[in-house]
């Protein structure tokens, strides 16, 4: 299928997408409206004469731009590029010119950083420069300018492209680059309405659903369960233009919002940064966690504090977000565990061979499914050793499984860490370091050693006003008490805050770096 045929016709359509939630000057564009903008968008990328397939950057933050840019791209056969539009200029460069956008859509003639990176690059990218517009949603309308801040007049009936159809390409994203170089994952049609039908039947969206929008759109997880699948069933999405902690719930409550979804962090945020009485939200059905470990302590607190059952699930990229997933009540949720697979997803543990493990037994995640990349671009070796003999794809994530298909990740398998031959989990001992009632944060990772090849070691975040109250010796002896002597981190650094990527994850590896070897 298309996204056309998911999410449904725009000008028909009752969904609601709402830009900014604070104040009474909102302005809501109900998804139907959309449709001059997104047909007017259309006639001007068919006006450009590019190449079907062709893959338009859309710089731009959360908004209803952003909306009419990505539905006007992927429906007339043209494939979304989403960047974060905070990239710096190298980085804009890298992006473009690795998906070779000959158009990019930007926020404002003041992102220099960006206008920057296009004046370079239309020296490499074939067939000319990259053309930058900005974008500006009014009422019905939609005005579009160059980037130095010409209005452009969009002569009418262009003639459309013809549709797109379920194998054509209609995102490309890259991985979050946790591991490693981001890697380039074209989705298609077919990916993303496979993985929209699997998430909404997950969650059981339906029209009455409200959600408030905190992850960008420029990843799966906001884009996929965020956005698409809640618009496809005629769901309101309120799309403030990033997380606020500050005006966090009380936009969630004006908009008598009913679900959100985020990474851990943001959670751990709004915990930090809410006083209890201060969350009233009557409406909310549940809170969804993903794409990092939520720890079960957190899990807790976020369900006793915000009155709503917490479901977490696991997604990458590669498999146009969701795999797995706890359920609803009266459905089960484990906590510590991912969940199980969704919909038409099927997940197994694999050896190295690509054999089935029994019950319980640690292998590699591995995931098949309409939602799952047939490859990514440009990436030859990941393309041969990503995919198994009977086509399950490896997910480089090391877990098991339970009697009742729950999955349990117990880390990455490039992060593990090898302690003269005894493979250790870093999650687990971030778990036991986490369950200490002066930490907030622990990451655990492997340094080089003479003896071992590698040891381990720990950076922790102290809970604020706990910064006396807990010493090296105490975190290590804590670990002692809960896990076998070769697994407690030989060395525990104190920091104030903790390095992360854009989505709030942890990138282990530049963390050993950042701390190995400091004086203590
Ligand atoms: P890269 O592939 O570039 O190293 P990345 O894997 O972080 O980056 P994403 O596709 O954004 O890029 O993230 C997918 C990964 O996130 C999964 O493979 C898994 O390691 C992790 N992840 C997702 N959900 C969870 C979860 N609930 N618990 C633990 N880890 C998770
Ligand atoms: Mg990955």
């Amino acid at each position: 299928a298309t996204l056309q045929e998911v999410i449904p016709q725009l000008g028909s359509s009752p969904a609601i997408i709402r830009p900014a939630a604070a104040g009474a000057g909102a302005v809501s564009f109900s998804f139907g409206s959309l449709a001059g903008s997104v047909n007017t968008v259309r006639s001007f990328l068919t006006s450009l004469g590019l190449r079907p397939g062709s893959a338009i950057a859309i710089g731009l933050a959360n908004s209803v731009e952003f909306a009419i840019v990505f539905f006007a791209v992927t429906y007339s056969g043209f494939v979304a590029a989403p960047l974060n539009p905070g990239l710096k200029q190298a980085e804009f460069e890298f992006y473009l010119q690795d998906l070779k956008c000959p158009v990019a859509f930007v926020a404002t003639t003041e992102n220099e950083a960006v206008v920057k990176a296009a004046d370079k690059i239309g020296k490499f990218v074939d067939g000319g420069h990259v053309k930058m517009f900005t974008i500006v949603a009014a009422g019905e309308n939609v005005m579009l300018s160059s980037v130095d801040g010409k209005p452009i007049a969009i002569g009418g009936g262009g003639k459309m492209l013809p549709e797109a159809r379920g194998d054509d390409v209609a995102l490309v994203l890259h991985t979050s680059g946790t591991t490693g170089r981001p890697k380039i994952v074209p989705l298609t049609h077919a990916n993303l309405t496979s993985s929209i039908r699997n998430i909404r039947q997950t969650y059981g969206f339906a029209q009455s659903d409200t959600s408030l929008l905190v992850m960008p759109l420029f990843h799966v997880h906001g884009l996929l369960c965020g956005f698409l699948a809640p618009l496809s069933v005629n769901a309101a999405v309120v799309v403030p233009a990033k997380f606020s902690a500050s005006s966090f719930w009380s936009d969630f409550m004006a908009h008598k919002a009913t679900w959100f979804t985020a990474v851990p962090t943001i959670h751990q945020i709004l915990l930090k940064t809410t006083a209890t009485d201060q969350v009233m939200a009557k409406n909310i059905r549940f809170i969804r966690s993903c794409s990092s470990a939520l720890a079960p302590s957190t899990m807790r607190t976020l369900e006793d504090r915000f009155g709503a059952p917490v479901v977490e699930a696991y997604a990458m990229t590669e498999a146009s977000h969701q795999m797995t997933s706890n359920e609803l009540p009266p459905g089960v949720r484990k906590p510590g565990s991912v969940g199980k697979a969704q919909g038409s997803v099927s997940v197994k543990i694999l050896d190295s061979n690509g054999d089935e493990v029994g019950v319980g037994q640690e292998g590699e995640i591995c995931v098949k499914g309409e939602n799952v990349t047939k490859g990514y671009r440009n990436n030859k070796a990941a393309n041969e050793t990503s995919y198994t003999r009977t086509g399950y794809f490896r997910t480089g994530d090391q877990g098991k499984m339970d009697a009742d298909g729950f999955v349990f990740i117990t880390g990455r398998i490039k992060e593990l860490i090898n302690r003269g031959g005894e493979k250790i989990s870093p999650v687990e001992l971030d778990g036991v370091l986490l369950e200490h009632s002066a930490v907030a944060e622990a990451v655990t990772f492997g340094v080089p050693d003479e003896m071992y090849g590698q040891e381990v070691q720990a950076a922790v975040v102290v809970k604020a006003g706990m910064e006396d109250k807990v010493t090296e010796k105490e975190l290590r002896e804590f670990m002692a008490s809960r896990v076998a002597k070769f697994k407690v981190a030989k060395k525990i650094y104190f920091t104030k805050e903790m390095p992360k990527t854009a989505t709030g994850k942890i990138q282990r590896s530049k963390i050993a770096d950042k701390f190995f070897g400091l004086p203590q």
